[in-house]
């Protein structure tokens, strides 16, 4: 989520098996859920209770996440 209260649109994702850091443009109305690592071609999936691989693996969540965050969740 930006100063402008919009969420970020890009992510830093990073393959938990070989750890080429990509930047990603994330979806902004749809969860993501598979990713092939342009380092090693591994598809990466969400880890259990996460909706999107950005949220398992990039240094920011998904927009849908960024936006639930900023209404005040629980
Ligand atoms: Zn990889």
């Amino acid at each position: 989520m930006n100063t402008k209260g919009e969420a970020i649109r890009f992510a830093i994702l990073t393959c938990p098996d070989c750890g080429f850091k990509e930047r990603v443009e994330m979806p902004t109305n749809a969860c993501q859920h598979f990713y092939r690592c342009q380092g090693c071609e591994k598809v990466l999936k969400p880890k259990q209770g996460d909706c999107c691989v950005f949220c398992s693996y990039a240094d920011v969540k998904c927009p849908p996440q960024q936006l639930e965050e900023h209404r005040g969740n629980p």
